[in-house]
């Protein structure tokens, strides 16, 4: 499948002849969840987002804000991130030859992103604060230098970001009542719900943020945010009234659940569904389970916004144990059977 730009271009600010920057992201598996349907008593679908080729839907928007960069002239690009932002520029700028820069919370990223962006040669710099200390940084940086800002608060992001909403919409031919979403810094449910209107659609928007780090929720910023899903860990989103607005005007809400609830939903998609996703994403299935999508929906989408293997040391943590053996066939079958 060709990229979303190539995809979607007569519903983006991209002209036939702009520089393309593509891994070939979108067109992810959107698949019927029985078990979950069962357990929540509506019919549920789940969006693959972590079958994106950084692993997270990040890159439906990092290839259209690459690509304005290119076409800008820009000679590098940076971004603050909990994680899959910078891994996520780390690749597209390695594909487009531009340096990168990210800008991470000390301690506060999962493994797999932190080798992704040392891997595909960014400069990766730990800050000693969090997320939303970091974007306040990054945003006076690029007023002083020639750098392109590549977070969502750039709107190339929310434009490619807005072709899962496309995608929804055509493998189910409309027919979806409430989506069930993650909400960090509120680009992606901006997006959405951009992508949605923009084909005439209205579903209920329903926003899960960690009740650790749930400004929205609260309405109001919350200063030392925490939660075992690292890629939501986000104090004060900067596209706040934007997805007010999605979740107000589609009849939806904003909620907030627990990390216990996040790692049951977790652990159950993976060991259910056969679908492994990072805990951030698991918030929207744990939302769903939780508060429910409100009365008279039959249908809902939850989006799993980034993969499993994104975090290993959390999986582990929450997972069952190896079962050790010695190499002889009683010990085997002891160890298999038992
Ligand atoms: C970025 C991210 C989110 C949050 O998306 P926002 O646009 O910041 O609300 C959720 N889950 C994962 C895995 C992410 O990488």
């Amino acid at each position: 499948m060709p990229g979303i730009i190539e995809r979607y271009r007569d519903r983006l600010p991209f002209a036939p002849e702009d520089p393309v920057v593509s891994l070939e992201e979108g067109s992810t598996p959107l698949i019927l969840a029985e078990r979950l349907s069962e357990k929540a008593g509506v019919e549920v679908w789940l969006k693959i987002e972590g079958a994106n080729p950084t692993g997270s839907f990040k890159d439906r928007g990092m290839t259209c804000a690459v690509s304005a960069a290119v076409r800008e002239g820009a000679q590098a690009v940076i971004c603050a991130s909990t994680g899959n932002t910078a891994a996520s520029a780390a690749a597209y700028a390695a594909r487009a030859g531009l340096r990168g820069a990210v800008i991470v919370p000390e301690g506060k990223i999962a493994t797999g992103k932190l080798a992704q962006a040392l891997m595909h040669g960014a400069r990766v710099v730990a800050l000693r604060g969090n997320f939303d200390e970091a974007l306040k940084l990054v945003r006076q940086l690029v007023e002083r230098h020639p750098i392109s800002l590549v977070n969502s608060v750039n709107d190339f992001r929310i434009e490619g970001q807005k072709t899962a909403a496309f995608e929804i919409v055509e493998a189910l031919a409309g027919e979806l009542d409430a989506l069930c979403i993650p909400v960090g810094n509120a680009g992606n449910i901006t997006s959405f719900w951009k992508g949605f209107q923009e084909l005439g659609y209205a579903p209920r928007m329903c926003g899960f943020q960690a009740a650790g780090a749930a400004p929205l929720v609260h309405g109001k910023p919350v200063e030392h945010p925490e939660t075992v899903a690292s890629a939501i860990r986000i104090g004060n989103p900067a596209r706040w009234e934007e997805a007010m607005n999605a979740m107000t005007s589609s009849g939806g809400a904003v909620r907030a659940v627990t990390d216990a609830e996040i790692l049951t939903a977790y652990r159950f998609l993976a060991s259910t569904e056969g679908v492994f996703c990072e805990p951030a994403s698991a918030a929207s299935v744990a939302g769903l389970l939780t508060h429910g999508a409100g009365e008279g929906v039959r249908r809902v989408v939850c989006v799993l916004t980034g993969h499993g293997l994104k975090d290993p040391q959390t999986a582990l943590e929450h997972a069952g144990a190896v079962v050790p053996c010695d190499p002889e066939l009683a010990a085997i079958e002891r160890a298999v059977l038992e």
